[in-house]
């Protein structure tokens, strides 16, 4: 198979798991879009995901595709103990103690070990355990039991999640799994690393810390399904690389009924930093049993593509579900159907320009003119030179039908733009001059057959060559005119 420029400008990110972790299947998964492989360390041991990213970036390299690692971190997820008869059958009115102590679930007493959320929770709080089937009102609390009232009943069934949502706790961020899970995808250099239940900015510095101290750096995606990190998201927005809208865990953090409106508003503020943004959970949910969607998650994810994601997920559907890679190609084909509705539209329509002579106002301008210049022109592609991806992701956020291709010495950065819609990555040499840069960049894309002597190309960089997120040159180029091929 031979790289070719985005068919779709929709990443699409496929959770792998025991459904999809064969080679063929992952191999006929890259095949059908998919861009982008998350490792969910919720579930799964360092063996398994180990031999997972070593077959998925040697079958990258075969297919000739550019496929990202994202290593998902489960975070300070609170679940209760083991139950010593399952299901426990719970009625409204029914009092149950959830307690500190490891005995063994019964006669309504149920293990929770996590002294510090238990220590956080105060008498008239309100519990949601497994994915908010059941709820709960704390009637009292002495630090390390909390006595409650069922108020919506059901079977409970061991190491179901827990959760309270308005309540402020002061949990780490990062756990003693974490930090080990941290450790060994580091190891295996992911290139994004997704930070669950993220609360504010520090969670996401907390992270960053630890990875300078450990030595290895990986893109941070902050996962948004708090209530808290709602309220900080501009600050969140800020210091990660990019956002993922949890929306399982937000839709039980949050009313499930004020999802929409969360991911809107998240998908928004990404755009306009011009920072990746993945919509997650239950996008094609019935076919982890079906080989074909229903209407509503159809729309669902045309939907989240006109309301500007970069990229769409899939969880169950691809990790242990019956159809994966059809799921796969069903989101590209509906990415496909839905972007002819996005045809040129910039996501931030005049309201951000400046006018000042600032570096950034400069690559601001110019990226803008890009999609301008193309309208105009209709060129066979962007191409982008990027050291961080900085410029590339910044020219994405106008959303110019015209494909993008991002120029990279950087590996890191060639792989992570496996995650900005429409962008098509490629690594090549350093360069020092703009006649050096021209050969490089149209030689590399030749042979890799994205583009054909004849084509034009709209070329944007930063002079001098290596600094980032100064662009300052545009070149109209046609490519064999200088004799570079
Ligand atoms: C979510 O809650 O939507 C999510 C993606 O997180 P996880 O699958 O890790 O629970």
């Amino acid at each position: 198979m031979v790289l070719r420029l985005a068919r779709k400008h929709t990443k699409i990110v496929a959770t792998i798991g025991p459904a999809s972790s064969e080679p063929e299947t992952l191999r006929a998964m890259i095949r059908a879009g998919m861009n982008v492989a998350r490792i969910n360390f919720s579930h799964g041991d360092h063996d398994t995901h180990g031999e997972t990213i070593d077959s998925i970036r040697r079958l990258a390299a075969e297919e000739d595709a550019v496929v990202a690692i994202l290593c998902d971190i489960q975070g300070p997820k609170i679940r209760i103990g083991e139950l010593r008869h399952e299901p426990m059958m719970l009625a409204i009115g029914d009092t149950i103690t959830l307690t500190l102590d490891e005995i063994v679930g019964e006669n309504g007493i149920v293990s929770l070990p996590h002294p510090e959320f238990l220590r956080d929770i105060v008498a008239g709080a309100t519990l949601l355990l497994d994915d908010g089937n059941l709820q709960f009102k704390v009637l009292e609390t002495d630090g390390s039991n909390l006595v409650c009232d069922v108020v919506v009943g059901g079977p409970l069934k061991s190491r179901k999640g827990v959760s309270a949502p308005n309540a402020r706790l002061t949990l780490s961020a990062i756990t003693a799994k974490d930090r080990e899970d941290i450790e060994f995808a580091l190891s295996k250099d992911c290139d994004y690393m997704a930070m669950s239940f993220v609360r504010s900015a520090d969670d996401i510095r907390e992270l960053q810390a630890l990875m300078s101290e450990l030595g290895r750096r990986a893109a941070i995606i902050a996962k948004i399904e708090m209530g808290e990190a709602l309220e900080k998201i501009e600050e969140i927005i800020r210091v990660c690389d990019g956002i993922m809208v949890a929306r399982g865990d937000l839709g039980i953090e949050t009313p499930a009924e004020e999802v929409p409106f969360h991911q809107k508003r998240i998908i928004k503020l990404c755009n306009e930093a011009a920072k990746p943004v993945i919509t997650a959970t239950q996008m094609l949910e019935s076919m982890t049993d079906n080989p074909r969607p229903t209407r509503a998650e159809a729309s669902d994810v045309y939907n989240a593509i006109l309301d500007g994601t970069d990229a769409i997920m899939l969880s169950a559907e691809s990790a242990s579900g019956a159809y994966p890679v059809r799921a796969v190609e069903v989101m590209s084909e509906i990415a496909s159907i839905a972007e002819q509705n996005l045809r040129d539209q910039s996501v931030t329509p005049g309201d951000d320009r400046r006018a000042g002579e600032a570096r950034e106002d400069i690559s601001d301008a110019i990226c803008r003119a890009t999609t301008e210049i193309s309208q105009a022109i209709n060129p066979r592609a962007i191409v982008t030179t990027s050291m961080s991806g900085y410029t590339t992701r910044r020219v994405a956020k106008e959303r110019p039908s015209t494909p993008i291709l991002c120029m990279t010495p950087n590996t890191m950065t060639q792989r992570r733009m496996a995650l900005v819609w429409g962008v098509t990555s490629l690594q090549v040499q350093e360069f020092a001059t703009i006649d050096e840069m021209i050969s490089i960049i149209v030689r590399a894309a030749h042979e890799k057959r994205l583009v054909e002597r004849g084509d034009r190309l709209v070329i944007i960089a930063g002079v001098p060559f290596g600094v980032d997120g100064q662009t300052n040159l545009v070149k109209i180029h046609t490519v064999g005119e200088e004799g570079e091929i």
